[in-house]
């Protein structure tokens, strides 16, 4: 036999241990889908330290009895490799089966709201000021937006503010303004609650419910809105991961409330020319991985007036459904977040580049 046909030989008895090892990865893998599966029914971790350090040293043992033995570290390494794929493919098969995954089946969801939709191609801008302060200011605030075409106002009126000593909002007092101005001018109304006792109250004024950052993770109140007829715009926690904020959206789905908009509005980083870090690959996987619309408030990802036109623009393209932007009839007297909120000069100048920036975007990448 010649050198070169002896490496033939070997080549065809590699390429059919392959296609051996190919036959007990695929089962492997079809084990690992049913634990997973009986894990999630259990409510187990799919990760399990014990189990697999146990697995091991069955392995390491047949390897010792084995006369053909190999070092034990390489083949350590090597099926720490597979258990580590095998977790996270149960976390993918998983993933797979929540209801706000784009593998359950239902197309993208839009929100139909009585003035206007949210998703289903059309950019939607989401635009008012930080706080609720007064009538005056909320109706200087919201006409100009509505002359220029914006259909949702926001505006808090319940405030999650860093500090106690700072301005709490208006509450219900906040609300009656906000529904006022709202239905004189066909607007509708988007405003945070805060806790499980107000959802009542905010529900009778609202027509979105804003889950804010700092309670993406409260679980009861997400189940509360979850039962919920109104749509719920759900801010990403500032330090969640994109999973933790679509199973906190899961939360709310799985109470049978299927209106949901998932929002990106920075995560906190190293960084400070910025308050936040506006994370777009998340709006891209959101998009993605959910059939839920997608908004993204450039004001409190950027914290700062002048990026927010190239921000909203960069969200469009990576394929967010709405902008959400803050702005003030009067900026510098704002009782909260006066350094991000846009004059209604720039407001509306905004309007029109979100209006500008959407045209441009192909709608294969909506
Ligand atoms: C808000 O939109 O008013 C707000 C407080 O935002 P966040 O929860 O994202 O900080
Ligand atoms: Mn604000």
């Amino acid at each position: 036999m010649t050198p070169e046909s002896a490496l033939h030989e070997l080549r065809a008895r590699m390429g059919a241990v392959n296609l051996r090892l190919l036959e007990s990865l695929l089962e492997y893998y079809q084990v690992a889908r049913m634990i997973g599966q009986e894990k999630d029914r259990l409510h187990l971790p799919h990760f399990d330290a014990r189990r697999e350090a146990e697995m091991l040293g069955e392995i390491l043992e047949a390897n010792a009895a084995s006369p053909a033995r190999l070092p034990d570290d390489m083949l350590a390494r090597i099926f720490k490799e597979i258990f580590k794929n095998s977790t996270e493919f149960m976390g993918v098969q998983q993933r797979k089966t929540l209801r706000v995954h784009r593998n359950s089946g239902a197309g993208d969801h839009v929100i139909t709201l009585p003035h206007g939709r949210i998703g289903g191609g059309e950019a939607a801008i989401i635009a008012g000021p930080c706080s609720v302060e007064g009538r005056d200011q909320l109706y200087k605030t919201a006409k100009p937006l509505r002359d220029a075409g914006v259909r949702f106002l926001r505006g808090g009126a319940f405030k999650p503010r860093s500090s106690p000593y700072s301005f709490q909002g208006l509450e219900e007092e906040g609300l009656i303004l906000l529904r006022e101005v709202a239905d004189e001018l066909g607007m509708d109304v988007v405003t945070e609650v805060l806790s499980v006792k107000d959802v009542e109250l905010v529900a009778r004024y609202a027509d979105v419910l804003q889950v804010g950052t700092r309670n993406m993770a409260n679980f009861s109140l997400l189940k509360v809105l979850g039962s919920l007829h109104k749509p719920i715009l759900l801010k990403r926690g500032m330090c969640a991961t994109m999973e933790e904020a679509i199973l906190a959206a899961e939360y709310i789905a799985s109470g049978g409330n299927n209106d949901i908009m998932l929002c990106e509005r920075g995560i906190r980083t190293f960084e400070t020319w910025t308050r936040n870090t506006l994370d777009l690959a998340a709006v891209a996987l959101f998009k993605q991985e959910t059939t839920l619309p997608v908004v993204v408030d450039v004001s409190h990802a950027l914290g700062r007036k002048d990026l927010v036109a190239r921000m909203a623009f960069a969200a469009l393209a990576a394929g967010a459904d709405a902008v959400m932007f803050e702005c003030h009839c009067h900026p510098a007297a704002a009782l909260s977040d006066a350094d991000q909120q846009l004059d209604m000069e720039q407001a509306v100048a905004l309007v029109r580049h979100i209006r500008d920036c959407d045209a441009c975007i192909p709608s294969s990448m909506k």
